[in-house]
């Protein structure tokens, strides 16, 4: 059975996540309050839905607890970030990633229960500084 996934926030992270997902042959439903956001992404996710994750109302309607994975890619908004994970464990999610902004966000996220806390900038520069260094060695 395919895996189904809800990517909230559809900025570059977000986006991107979105795109492999799909090349994956995954099920992803996308959610942003950007109705442009929305438009370019609308042939690309199995459904795409422009809503503020912020609104309960909306998560429920939507079913969110039933997917197997949601991830929360909202950016520089950190109290929507933090609100819309908050309100994804208490529906009961059960496994929620977030991309966190700084420390403090991470801290705060990681204590209302997301299952997982991701720093792409942070991680994606450890990662290209570590090939620079290996590569530099076998150039010698
Ligand atoms: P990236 O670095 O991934 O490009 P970013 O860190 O610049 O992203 P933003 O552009 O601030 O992040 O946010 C990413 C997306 O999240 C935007 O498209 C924005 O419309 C969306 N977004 C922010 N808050 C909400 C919300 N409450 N509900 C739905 N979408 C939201």
């Amino acid at each position: 059975m395919k895996k189904e996934f809800v990517v909230i926030g559809l900025g570059r992270f977000g986006g991107s996540i979105c795109k492999t997902l799909i090349e994956q042959g995954m099920e992803v439903l996308v959610m942003d309050r950007d109705e442009a956001r929305i438009d370019e992404f609308a042939s690309i996710a199995t459904h795409a839905v422009i809503a503020d994750s912020t609104d309960e109302t909306v998560l429920k309607s939507l079913g969110i607890r039933n997917f197997d994975h949601v991830i929360v890619a909202i950016g520089a908004d950190i109290q929507a970030s933090i609100l819309t994970t908050l309100m994804l464990k208490e529906i009961g999610v059960k496994r929620v990633t977030v991309k966190a902004q700084n420390d403090y966000h991470a801290k705060v996220l990681r204590k209302i229960g997301a299952d997982n806390v991701v720093h792409p900038e942070r991680d994606m520069g450890k990662r290209i500084a570590h090939n620079i260094v290996s590569k530099s060695i076998l150039d010698y």
